[in-house]
């Protein structure tokens, strides 16, 4: 019985409801409002805190749809996805039912319109798989940019760190692989069923998305898992979510091995990107808010991918070198440069606005227009510059037509919406003129009638007035009714007025009321021309972005260069690194009372492949060995570094083991992580790799830990064939001794002016090991009571004369070693 009350609509909204996956919420258009019903709506007024009603029993709630924006914002921080249903006739032209579509589904990673997204990252959707033999495949795709790569990572470790670093907001994965990923992925998982990921469906949607016979040309050839995962990804995107490709225009392939690697603790070890602790504000304490001063979104993007991301070819780092160097040595030019990038915003992301259909931001509009407006200029300061300034120059190209056309077209003053009208210019289109000064003498005409009447009538508070119901009237106050000439027609009746029509009035007021309408229909006809016409120039603006963000990339580097003081570090094939007194980057930009003590720094595979550092606590041992790996990775980015001079052997992957830091989130223990992340830099490093080691050992006893670092260093210096560069800091004196017997291990500290019971730390780093530790010393700076102070040092004292706890422990770590090694020996011989 129930069923046969159910309205046409309702069964319109079941049918659209059934078609789609229970935990989508729908959006369901009805007028001004987006509508959810059943349990869509429990679920939404719960997130929304927005009042929950009920019709025939039917639970529902509602969001106006000018104000949808902000909601579904909230839906998607709260991990649900959103479909969109639309109306897709006119309500007044349909028989029956209005007709209703699905037009597209809001996820974390498709949320483009709605969400303002952070314009220094981008927001990527991604896609994994694994094949039948095991090999890995990875697809990214920011919608908001069109940006597209992939990409066959050799282990399932990679996938973790390219996880972490890239922050995709939504993963597609095969139902049948959900289990596999999970395990290493922190991010939301959407699953798809398996064959999406077949390989012939991939290559037919990425060969029609291309219109191209073979993967070839596209430079595509050898990769086949990770075009599995395209081809999935690319299908989710279009059919399950309704977005168009149309401004995915390139997809990289990038090998594993094309860049200097970093895995995610070293990111987050070294603060490349994000603070560990944190950050007072105004604070710069990432090596990215050091080295950006990029003016554009676009070059923003860049310089954080260039940083975590950075070259291991000598021919390209010494291309960007080239470049900045151009710009170093003409200072007015790069000024200049800059000057025009900050005119330019987010033309990539404005125009994959434009390109939706539900965005009509005239604004948008003229930000192209004057972005596009900049690059003759750009052009003109850049093409004779050589270098790959010159070439991104020569791929510069202004589009004169299109910023004439929408200059001509977009008044300078627009509104934020095309539906309040008022955005196209005057003289632009002279049907629209001639609606527009139709609708204004209408307004004028209004003005005479009123007072024409009044005077006729003798009510001097005679008013026009208008609304929506009656449109325009005559309203007079009920005190001079009994002036009111009988062809007035009495329409409404209220306390203190009675309103009336006039056939004049109604007449006249209906040919303004429909020429103000259609001028915003006109207007609305013509501006979705020009965005037609502006999408035809897509390809040439995104290649105009890329170069754009380039350009700033190289130009901020350079300026940094200047105002930071930094040089040009010479790149080699070998495998040396020298440092001539070198800076960390970040610290030196945080000191204000005291002075930055720059060092020098010695790697190579000869007889300083391990460098040991040791001395106390706050001497400066962490910041030493950090910049080091800092100036190297900046190195690799093809940035200048903050040294006198600088010679750097290629590396191909930094290692770092710093810091005491509890994962408790993840239930490990301090010591269970340090342990964990030194395995992974034994297992992972390679000959050409360099290795930052802070305090292992730390977190367990001393006996313990003096043992695992001991043989941490020996493994790492004993293969002549595997000869990392490392450098390992640590408070284990004993360590020391190693130099002893390896060549390859020097011993170096950090100095420390002794003057009676007191310490000052120089800061210097000399070819010693430190004396003590001083530890007792370092406990008084840093304010322990003198009480407590005094009875360490006379505990100290007696332990020293009894029983020297460290020789021993020192004895006792050498008898097991030795012992260990005798063992391996019979094994051996066995
Ligand atoms: P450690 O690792 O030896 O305990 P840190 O490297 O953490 O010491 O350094 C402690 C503090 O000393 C830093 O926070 C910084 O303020 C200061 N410092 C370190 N190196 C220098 C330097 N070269 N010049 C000036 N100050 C420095």
């Amino acid at each position: 019985m129930a069923e046969k009350k159910e309205t046409p609509m309702m069964a319109q909204y079941r049918s659209i409801r059934r078609s789609l996956p229970e935990e989508i919420i729908l959006f369901f258009r009805l007028g001004d409002f987006y509508e959810m019903f059943f349990d869509d709506a429990v679920r939404a007024s719960n997130i929304l805190d927005i009042t929950l009603t009920k019709r025939n029993e039917i639970p529902m709630c509602g969001v106006p749809y000018h104000a949808a924006a902000s909601y579904l914002e909230q839906l998607i921080k709260a991990d649900a996805k959103v479909a969109i249903c639309e109306q897709v006739e006119d309500a007044s032209q349909a028989k029956g039912v209005v007709r209703r579509e699905v037009t597209r589904i809001v996820t974390p990673g498709t949320i483009i319109d709605e969400m303002k997204l952070d314009d220094k990252n981008n927001n990527y959707i991604s896609a994994l798989f694994q094949s039948l033999d095991d090999s890995l495949g990875l697809a990214m795709l920011d919608l908001s940019t069109g940006s597209c790569w992939i990409e066959e990572p050799k282990e399932l470790s990679m996938i973790t760190t390219i996880m972490e670093r890239y922050q995709p907001s939504e993963c597609l994965v095969s139902e049948e692989q959900v289990s596999l990923f999970e395990s290493v992925i922190q991010q939301s998982i959407t699953t798809c069923e398996h064959w999406q990921f077949e390989y012939g469906n991939a290559e037919d949607r990425i060969l029609r998305h291309f219109n191209t016979l073979s993967l070839d040309g596209l430079g595509l050839a050898h990769s086949s898992v990770s075009l599995s995962a395209l081809g999935a990804l690319m299908s989710y995107v279009q059919l399950t979510l309704h977005r168009k490709l149309s401004h995915l225009q390139a997809i990289q392939f990038r090998q594993s091995e094309d860049a200097l690697f970093l895995d995610e603790t070293t990111v987050s070890n070294l603060e490349l990107v994000t603070p560990l602790y944190t950050q007072r504000s105004g604070q710069k304490n990432t090596l990215l808010q050091i080295i950006d001063t990029t003016c554009t979104p676009m070059g923003a993007r860049l310089i954080r991918e260039w940083l975590l991301r950075p070259l291991n070819q000598l021919r390209e780092i010494n291309q960007r070198q080239e470049a900045i160097e151009c710009l170093i040595q003409q200072q007015m030019l790069l000024s200049e440069i800059r000057t025009f990038l900050k005119e330019i915003r987010d033309m990539e992301r404005v125009m994959t606005r434009i390109g939706s259909a539900s965005s009509n931001n005239p604004r948008e509009l003229q930000t192209l227009s004057k972005a596009l407006q900049q690059i003759p200029h750009l052009k003109k300061l850049l093409v004779d510059q050589g270098t790959q300034l010159e070439v991104a120059a020569e791929y510069l190209e202004a589009i004169p037509s299109l910023t004439d056309h929408i200059d001509k077209a977009i008044k300078d003053e627009v509104p934020l919406h095309l539906r309040d009208g008022g955005v196209i210019q005057d003289g632009y289109n002279t049907k629209l003129d001639d609606l527009r000064e139709a609708a204004s003498n209408g307004r004028s005409w209004l003005a005479t009638f009123q007072a024409e009447e009044a005077e006729k009538t003798g009510i001097k508070t005679l008013k026009v007035r208008f609304n929506k119901v009656f449109g325009y009237y005559i309203e007079i106050s009920k005190s001079q009714l009994d002036r009111v000439p009988e062809h007035y027609q009495r329409k409404q009746t209220l306390t203190n007025a009675e309103r009336y029509s006039v056939p004049e009035l109604t007449e006249y007021a209906d040919r303004i009321l429909g020429a103000e309408e259609r001028a915003i229909a006109l207007e609305q006809e013509l501006f979705q021309i020009l965005k037609k016409e502006t999408l035809q120039y897509l390809q040439i603006v995104q290649r105009n972005a890329q170069q754009i963000a380039y350009i700033d990339v190289i130009a901020s580097l350079a300026e940094r260069a200047l105002t930071l003081d930094y040089v040009r570090p010479i790149m080699s094939e070998g495998t040396d690194i020298k440092v001539e007194e070198g800076r960390h980057p970040v610290v030196e930009q945080l000191m204000e009372y005291e002075r930055f003590v720059p060092n020098d720094s010695i790697l190579n595979q000869s007889d300083h492949q391990l460098i040991l550092i040791t001395g106390p606590n706050m001497a400066g041992k962490s910041t030493y060995i950090r910049q080091v790996a800092l100036i190297t990775i900046l190195a690799h980015m093809g940035s200048f570094v903050p040294a006198r001079r600088a010679e750097i052997g290629l590396v191909d992957r930094v290692f770092t083991r710093v810091g005491a830091s509890d994962d408790l989130a993840r239930g490990r223990s301090t010591f269970m992580v340090e342990m964990q992340e030194t395995a992974n830099i034994l297992n992972q490093a390679t000959n050409r790799s360099l290795i930052i080691l802070d305090e292992i050992g730390r977190g367990t006893s001393t006996y313990d830990g003096i043992s695992i670092a001991w043989s941490v260093a020996e493994f790492l210096t004993k293969d002549v064939s595997f000869m990392p560069r490392t450098l390992f800091a640590t408070h284990y004196h004993e360590l020391t001794d190693l130099s002893d017997t390896l060549s390859q291990v020097k011993n170096y500290s950090v100095a420390v002016k002794e003057q009676g019971k007191k310490i000052t730390f120089l800061r210097k780093i000399i070819p010693q090991a430190a004396d003590k530790s001083y530890g007792i010393q370092v406990a008084r700076l840093a304010g322990l009571p003198s009480v407590v102070v005094e009875r360490a040092e006379s505990i100290l004292a007696s332990l020293e004369q009894t029983g020297q706890p460290e020789k021993t422990a020192l004895r006792t770590v050498r008898k097991r070693l030795s012992k260990i090694a005798q063992d391996q020996n019979q094994l051996d011989l066995l």
